[in-house]
């Protein structure tokens, strides 16, 4: 079986071949241009391939509701050239296979609930820090939706006292996004973040924030595993930092033996690693030739 996988990123294309049990025959990257220049790459990559189906995890936000005359469309992205851009019809056009279709972090959740570290959790969610912030979310091994999809790195947190930088969002200034992404770090402290490896103040800010934005999730969400990556947590000491924190704003209010004596086996960096979206995006593909539609 040959399914194709699209990790579509603001900066790189991911394509890739794989199969139903999450091995990954084939790999190339082709850089994020305009569609025009684009998307024929991609769809000459498929078109040779012949595959039976594709699944893409794509940069959003996403029109994901298959009623809606926009469905496969990325929407409010502030990547111009992109905006409303339909890229599921473009695929469905030039390749005619079924097309599975979810937010870039939905398929790094889905791979990790599927073969990762959040197999067989009934809810799994996967936070990225990077760039921007996104979460995905996995409910009994499915992406989850709702109205549009979750957006839960643009959640409200409040600023920590001391912090007087403004937030980056274009939308919402000081979200958990606009506090504490990548550029957020550069905005606040005047270089870049893996620059600031030595300075202690900046990751004790950065994970008192992670760490507010994760107990949020326990709060709401009540999920089995967490798993976070992105290029800012590839500052590991924060991984510590952030579980003590969640431990200490939970305040024991929530009894739970992984919480309270395993929370490294709760809150871990991905196990797919940097292939978490890749597998996911093959998945959906695989979803879309079996018929078994997103909810
Ligand atoms: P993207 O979110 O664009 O897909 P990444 O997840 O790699 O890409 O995130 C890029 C952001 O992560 C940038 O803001 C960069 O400064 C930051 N970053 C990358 N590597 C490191 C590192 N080793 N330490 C801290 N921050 C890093
Ligand atoms: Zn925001």
């Amino acid at each position: 079986m040959k399914i194709g996988g699209l990790e579509a990123g603001g900066t790189k294309m991911v394509c890739a071949i794989g199969n139903e049990n999450g091995e990954l025959l084939k790999r190339v990257t082709i850089p994020t241009e305009q569609p025009s220049v684009t998307m024929p790459k991609l769809i000459d990559f498929f078109q040779k391939e012949e595959i039976e189906a594709l699944g893409i995890g794509c940069f959003g936000p996403l029109d994901l509701n298959k009623a809606s005359n926009t469905y496969g469309c990325i929407t409010s992205t502030p990547k111009l050239p992109w905006r409303n851009y339909n890229i599921v019809n473009t695929f469905k056009k030039a390749l005619n296979v079924p097309i599975g279709f979810d937010t870039d972090v939905n398929a790094a959740a889905l791979g990790e609930a599927t073969w990762g570290t959040a197999k067989n959790c009934e809810v799994s969610i996967y936070i990225t820090i990077g760039t921007g912030i996104g979460v995905g979310l996995c409910i009994q091994g499915k992406p989850h939706h709702g109205l549009i999809h979750p957006e839960a790195g643009h959640i409200l947190l409040g600023r920590l006292e001391g912090d007087n930088y403004n937030g980056n969002c274009p939308y919402h200034s000081d979200c958990f996004e606009g506090l504490a992404s990548g550029p957020a770090i550069e905005g606040r402290f005047g270089k870049k973040a893996y620059e600031l490896a030595d300075r202690s103040d900046v990751w004790e800010m950065e994970s008192s924030y992670i760490a507010k934005a994760i107990t949020n999730y326990i709060l709401t969400l009540s999920p089995n595993k967490i798993t976070l990556w992105g290029g800012v947590m590839h500052q590991t000491q924060l991984f510590p930092m952030i579980r003590e924190k969640v431990l200490s704003y939970l305040s024991g209010y929530l009894h739970s033996d992984i919480i309270e004596n395993h929370i490294d086996h709760y809150i871990l960096p991905p196990s797919l690693g940097d292939d978490a979206g890749i597998k996911g995006a093959i998945r959906l593909g695989y979803f879309a030739m079996n018929q078994k539609p997103n909810p």
